[in-house]
């Protein structure tokens, strides 16, 4: 199997515009960003989604997601940002190798996630796809 694109960048097979590297993680910028600014945060190691990480290595992630994020806001002066992260081809992973997206938000317009009109009141916590059976479903997992 051809060694994925993210495993290359950390042994610098392929360049990348690096922010930031310890042991664990490494930080550079996506070739194809959203906006100005936009970093990617991987494990040092290949994990494909959040389901393989290990926890403590997940936290120490998101400690470095805060700090860049805080180096981010300071270089641009904006405060406002995505933190997204995809899991598998029907989440729209493209490289299977963990990663965290910081997107810094220059402009104003919505990375889209919705699925249908915003309801209000009880419609709004209580329909086919967010109702207390869905909810009980995944808590009964924890
Ligand atoms: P995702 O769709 O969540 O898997 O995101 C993968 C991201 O990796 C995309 O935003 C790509 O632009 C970015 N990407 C792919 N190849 C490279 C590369 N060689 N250097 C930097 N970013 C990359
Ligand atoms: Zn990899």
């Amino acid at each position: 199997m051809e060694e994925c694109i993210f495993c290359k960048i950390i042994k610098g097979e392929i360049p990348s515009q690096k922010i930031y590297e310890d042991d664990d993680v490494l930080a550079f910028l996506d070739v194809n960003p959203v906006e100005k600014g936009h970093t990617l945060i991987i494990t040092k190691e290949h994990y494909h989604t959040i389901l393989d990480i290990p926890e403590e290595l997940l936290t120490k992630v998101y400690a470095v997601t805060k700090k860049l994020t805080m180096a981010i806001s300071k270089a641009f002066e904006i405060e406002d940002f995505n933190i997204l992260q995809n899991n598998g081809i029907r989440a729209g992973q493209t490289v299977s190798h963990y990663h965290v997206h910081i997107i810094p938000r220059h402009r104003e317009f919505k990375l889209c996630l919705g699925i249908g009109p915003i309801k209000t009141g009880e419609e709004l916590i209580d329909h086919e796809l967010c109702n207390s059976e869905i909810a009980q479903l995944i808590r009964k997992e924890l």
